[in-house]
């Protein structure tokens, strides 16, 4: 079962200044092992030596700010360090790479004890251990606010698997793994739940009905099953991102970066049903929160029409569109068969929609 406390549970209270900086990133990397086929030193020098044989070095970074990227009313601590990872080696998978590691650097008030970061680092090394991936590096700083933690991930792929945004060609099919939407969803259960707690403190709320959402917005997994799954399929997708922003605005790049149009279905958008119940509940279309909600962290991908039977019948994948010639434009093909420009923030488009009914 989940269980969300709207509150800090410290119990136990370790000032930051008893250990100092040197000391705090020992203490917090000490139990954090590597794997030496890919990492030569990691961290314990003044810099790591990495080891990417034949392949190509990705490389790609984050940044989380408090009270911009995240709120530590209803995000655990521990969450917080799985999903700070999780947004980068996405975007590694995004590239159709494998992650090898990553480096972890945060600035910390002094609100923060010991026993805080120590539940942060809980949540990095799970990730690390789960994906496979050696924390080789980072640094920690004093902050005069909130928390900041930047995630760096370093990945490697052979250079002719490696997929861009930009090589979408016409007619190719706009594919899209797992379902969309369930993160923003979850996001907005816990806003409305922080609102409740608010007024009565004593309320803990009952969010067993919207497990599935709340996991995909604390508890995010990046999809490191679908590379190796390209490979035994014997697809190698023409381009490829990760959905971060919304599904609209991640069409849009590939599109831009192709230099292509698109049709994209509403009808093939994949929701679970947990989306489409909590939608009526909050009265948002589900439609619109797939388009722009964000944070599903699945991947959108083209492959040429050749290589369909490859994919066919997947169940992780869903085929939402075709790619068309630039000059068409991008557009949203809706239930009611009516084509509508496709814009970076679905909100926009939905209100289109409805100025047309
Ligand atoms: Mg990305």
């Amino acid at each position: 079962m989940l269980h969300i406390m709207f509150e800090n549970s410290d119990q136990s209270k370790t000032d930051l200044s008893e250990l100092g900086e040197f000391g705090l990133i020992d203490h917090l990397t000490k139990s954090f092992n590597i794997t030496p086929e890919f990492t030569l030193k990691g961290i314990g020098d003044d810099a790591a030596v990495l080891d990417f044989k034949e392949e190509k070095v990705i490389v790609t970074t984050d940044l989380l700010v408090e009270g911009v990227h995240f709120d530590l009313s209803y995000m655990p601590l521990k969450h917080l360090g799985y999903k700070a990872v999780m947004v980068n080696l996405s975007d590694v998978y995004a590239m159709n790479a494998t992650p090898r590691q990553i480096t972890v650097s945060i600035a910390v008030s002094n609100r923060f004890p010991v026993e805080a970061l120590e539940e942060l680092y809980a949540g990095i090394k799970l990730a690390s251990k789960l994906y496979k991936v050696d924390v080789v590096g980072g640094d920690t700083s004093s902050s005069t606010s909130g928390l900041i933690i930047s995630v760096t991930a370093l990945g490697g792929a052979k250079e002719e698997e490696v997929v861009y945004r930009s090589g979408a060609k016409t007619n190719d099919l706009l594919v899209v793994t797992g379902d969309l939407g369930a993160a923003y969803m979850g996001l907005q259960v816990l806003e409305r739940e922080k609102q409740v707690f608010k007024v009565n403190p004593k309320n803990q709320p009952d969010l067993d009905p919207y497990t599935y959402l709340i996991e995909r917005q604390l508890k995010p997994e990046a999809r490191k099953d679908i590379p190796p799954l390209f490979k035994a399929l014997e697809v190698k997708p023409t381009s490829m991102i990760d959905i971060s922003d919304g599904l609209s605005s991640e069409v849009i790049h590939l599109c831009k970066n192709s230099k292509t149009g698109v049709n994209l279905f509403e009808e093939k958008i994949p929701l679970d049903p947990a989306v489409i119940s909590v939608c009526e509940e909050f009265q948002l279309d589900s439609t619109t929160i797939a388009l722009s909600g964000g944070e599903d962290y699945e991947l959108l991908f083209t492959i040429d029409q050749g290589d369909y039977d490859k994919i066919k019948g997947n169940p992780n994948f869903t085929v939402i569109g075709h790619m068309t010639e630039e000059a068409e434009g991008m557009h949203l093909v809706t239930r009611a068969n009516q084509k509508i420009p496709l814009i970076a923030r679905g909100w926009n488009a939905m209100d289109k929609k409805e100025d047309k009914k």
